[in-house]
């Protein structure tokens, strides 16, 4: 430990998109911060891989509220950093994000239709013959539920088409998920905040019960009232270093993903014309990427298998099986698509909560608060999720019992109720959660 160790109101370990937007929401409330990243700059661990799909298909109400409210800041993006960067601000490229609405009772997307009702949210109801009216590259087939290629319904024909879609105009998507990380970081640090980089926390520091501050491998130990977990999928580790992790009921893991990229359909311009989609009757998502690409995801489908991995050691390599697999997907809903020559695309992970559910919570050490188990869903939400951990912050610093009393703030944007308890650490498990994403 040095020998003057310095102060901070607040260290948030972790400079992805979720620790610097609460960087810049502390900041901007007058704390006095410090970012620690064992990376060399913003934005480097899974933010830096991020499909940066901003959506509002969630199956729960405090969900989609929390998405909702999020998709302000990126459109609003300028006055939210409230200052210029050397490298550009991000663009937001409001494309809309069609929901398929698969057959059968009880699904996702008639969920998220039934929520975007209630809520309010602007969206349009396609059938097959408007999904191909507005969206002629597009095929409208039904070929589910999602299989493999060892099941012989994998090549089968379509079986009818997809009945309706539900279209929602405000949504798209971020091309440069790491560039959004460093706006946050100069937005930051226009109002005082530090980020060392280089900077990897190997002990979370207590004494008496509550967190004092955090040593580095490096011998450095800043100290701080406040010491909030914002460390993705390794966010585990850092619980137990805090000596945490058995407290919480809702625990966190890592979770190997591959996105896989491909050129646009031939004859398309997807970039100007393509939009944002969640296919769940074939277990995809994809969205454009600039340069006239696609980014093809995964939805999870139970056919699959979830390959739960130590995030400092898993195969970095495209597996290129599940990359035809995808790929093969991808062109019944897309015929133009055809099968490129190289197999690209990103391996990166997810930090999984057990119901895929984040937590947005204080833990039982008094001034250790955690941001985690965004499970593969919550760049969309920095902004408002950092609103969120900033009154969390500020309510239980100043003596509110979070625990018996769960908070519930107004988004700043559009004043939906943001209710931090359906974020707890110590909730059941959601048996609504869909255990999957749509990006
Ligand atoms: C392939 C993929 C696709 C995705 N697609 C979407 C999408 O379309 N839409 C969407 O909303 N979400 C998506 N997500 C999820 C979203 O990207 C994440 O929820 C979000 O980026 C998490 O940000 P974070 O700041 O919590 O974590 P991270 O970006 O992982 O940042 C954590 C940081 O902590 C640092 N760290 C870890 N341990 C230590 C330590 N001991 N000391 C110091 N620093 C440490 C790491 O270096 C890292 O920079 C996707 C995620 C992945 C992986």
């Amino acid at each position: 430990m040095s020998e003057t160790p310095e102060a901070f109101d607040a260290v948030i370990i972790g400079a992805g998109v979720i620790g610097a937007a609460i960087a810049h929401e502390l900041a901007g409330r007058s704390w006095k911060t410090l970012t620690v990243d064992k990376a060399a700059s913003a934005g480097a661990g899974s933010t830096i891989n991020s499909c940066a799909i901003v959506r509002f298909s969630y199956s729960s109400v405090e969900g989609t509220n929390l998405a909702w409210e999020g998709m302000h800041y990126w459109k609003d993006w300028p006055a939210y950093i409230g200052t210029g960067d050397e490298l550009g601000l991000i663009d937001y490229h409001m494309t809309g994000q069609l929901v398929f609405q698969p057959p059968g009772e009880g699904t996702h997307a008639a969920r998220v239709k039934a929520l975007w009702d209630e809520m309010g949210i602007p969206h349009e109801t396609w059938d097959a013959d408007t999904i191909k009216e507005r969206l002629p590259y597009l095929d409208p087939g039904l070929f589910g539920p999602p299989t493999r290629p060892d099941d012989d319904a994998f090549w089968k024909d379509a079986h009818g088409a997809i009945e309706r879609g539900y279209f929602a105009p405000d949504a798209g998507y971020v091309s440069d998920p790491q560039l959004s990380c460093h706006n946050l970081q100069r937005g930051a640090e226009a109002n005082g905040a530090e980020f060392w980089f280089g900077a990897q926390v190997v002990s979370v520091d207590r004494a008496d019960g509550r967190v004092v501050g955090v040593t580095l491998a490096d011998g450095r130990a800043p100290r701080a009232k406040v010491v909030v977990n914002v460390a993705g999928p390794h966010s585990y580790i850092i619980n137990e270093m805090a000596g945490v992790y058995e407290s919480m009921n809702i625990k966190t893991k890592a979770l190997r993903h591959e996105v896989h990229h491909a050129p646009a359909p031939q004859g398309v311009d997807f970039e100007a014309d393509g939009v944002t989609a969640a296919d769940d009757d074939l277990g995809i998502y994809f969205r454009p990427e600039v340069g006239n690409h696609i980014l093809i995801g995964s939805g999870d489908p139970v056919c699959d298998e979830r390959e739960y991995v130590d995030p400092d050691d898993y195969d970095q390599t495209i597996n290129a099986e599940q990359w035809e697999v995808q790929m093969l997907r991808a062109n019944r809903r897309l015929p133009a698509l055809g099968m490129p020559h190289e197999k690209k695309g990103i391996v990166d992970l997810y930090d999984v909560s057990d119901d895929w559910i984040p937590i947005y919570d204080r833990t039982d050490v008094d001034g250790f608060f955690v941001a985690i188990g965004t499970s593969g869903n919550q760049y969309k939400n920095a902004g408002s999720a950092a609103q969120m951990m900033g009154d969390l912050i500020e309510a239980v610093e100043g003596g509110h019992d979070h625990d018996s009393d769960p908070l519930v703030v107004k988004g700043r944007y559009s004043g939906v109720d943001l209710d931090i308890g359906f974020f707890s650490r110590n909730r059941e498990i959601n048996p609504n959660s869909s255990m999957s994403v749509h990006g």
